[in-house]
């Protein structure tokens, strides 16, 4: 039997074409399928909201890396958030989410969904005590981000899943961090798996794309009801260049942790950097937790820079190898700075982040090229 992970990467949901022998599912850039007689659909394809080879593909594959019975492609990461909470929320329902929660996802709850009805509570996760609290009759979904962004803090995901199943709740986790080769959440209790594909997934900063993988069938195929119904589906293309970045996903995310324990190296030593956030760190808070649970600690490295905002802006401003911009988890080394970009709009609200922090999503590049680059950046 074929599991071992990279193995499904390249292969799961990807049969050779029947027809042709082609070893890559093609782009089916179409709409609408012949019926053979009123219903007869071939394959079962009938419109491609509903469904689209190329989409299958991608979605039987992240169901086989995640571990989970339905994958299900979206339009970015938040469509699939929305159709997941619209799905399995109603009007008054009540949700835990991260007390540090991706902006974009506060954004949701906190702008749109409230509007609609949802009730949420921000809880520091890495507290079981705090999580506990803050249940109520009406929590439907306790929402996961380990790690979180930019802190890197840790959750553990196996502790709020028994939380979460005492309280009649959904445990949702999303995984876009940490990715499914680190971390599998499905297997430690999780119901369903959110993805910005865009990020690692994809990993080449060229897609813009979302994913739910559930654990349970029943729960899948209502969800699937819910994309068809609700629309956000992922096109062809996007699938297509989604599904081609997965089948690198291991050996990719091998050596994003490897150049990322080598930037930290250099970040320890540096007289100028006050602190490293980085799980892998024995000191970091969450490091236990994130080891039991993580394969290894990941591409994402935050760190504090002396003399405050204007010097670690200045960080930002002299990298060249580094490239200043927002976004992750692509082969290319990005650097940013939170306070000023990804995390401006939380200022002044319990999400604001320190002035002095720079987050690196550390690539795949030559690692002396990337070294170089940061010493040079942090020169007085
Ligand atoms: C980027 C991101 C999202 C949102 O995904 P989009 O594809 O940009 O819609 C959600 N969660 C996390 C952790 C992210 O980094």
């Amino acid at each position: 039997m074929i599991e071992g992970f990279e193995t499904l990467a390249v292969h799961a949901g990807q049969e050779a074409d029947p027809h042709t022998g082609a070893v890559v599912p093609p782009i089916y850039a179409v709409s609408t399928y012949k019926q053979d007689g009123v219903g007869g659909l071939r394959a079962g394809y009938e419109y491609s909201r509903s469904a689209n080879p190329t989409r299958t593909a991608l979605e039987e594959c992240l169901a086989a890396i995640e571990g989970g019975t339905r994958g299900l492609a979206f339009a970015s990461g938040l469509a699939a958030e929305d159709t997941l909470l619209r799905a399995v929320c109603a009007p008054g329902d009540h949700v835990i989410i991260p007390g540090d929660a991706y902006g974009g996802t506060y954004r949701l709850f906190a702008q749109v969904l409230a509007r609609w009805g949802l009730l949420f509570d921000p809880v520091p996760l890495h507290d079981l005590d705090a999580v506990r609290a803050a249940v109520r009759p009406e929590t439907k979904v306790i929402w996961v981000e380990t790690p979180t962004n930019p802190l890197l803090g840790i959750a553990d995901i196996e502790a709020l899943a028994s939380i979460a199943q005492q309280a009649g709740a959904l445990l949702v986790v999303d995984n876009t961090f940490a990715s499914p080769y680190l971390q599998q959440p499905l297997a430690l209790g999780a119901d369903v798996v959110v993805h910005s594909t865009t990020k690692y997934v994809g990993g080449h900063s060229d897609v813009v794309g979302g994913a739910l993988v559930a654990r349970d069938r029943d729960l899948g195929d209502r969800l699937a009801y819910h994309q068809n119904a609700m629309g956000a589906v992922a096109g062809p293309f996007d699938a297509w260049l989604t599904l081609r970045g997965v089948k690198t996903l291991a050996l990719r995310m091998e050596r994003h942790c490897d150049n990322a324990e080598r930037v930290v190296d250099l970040l320890l030593s540096h007289p100028r950097v006050t602190e490293v956030l980085y799980p892998g760190l024995p000191n970091h808070p969450g490091h236990e937790v994130a080891a039991k649970q993580m394969r290894r600690f990941g591409g994402m490295v935050s760190f504090r820079v002396a003399g405050g905002e204007d010097e670690a802006v200045r960080v930002c401003d002299r990298t060249k190898l580094f490239t200043l911009g927002e976004s992750l988890g692509g082969v290319e080394s990005l650097i940013e700075h939170p306070g000023r970009m990804t995390h401006a709009s939380v200022a002044g609200s319990a999400l604001e982040v320190p002035s002095d922090l720079v987050r690196l999503s550390v690539g795949i590049e030559t690692i002396g090229d990337l070294l170089a680059d940061l010493t040079e950046a942090l020169r007085a």
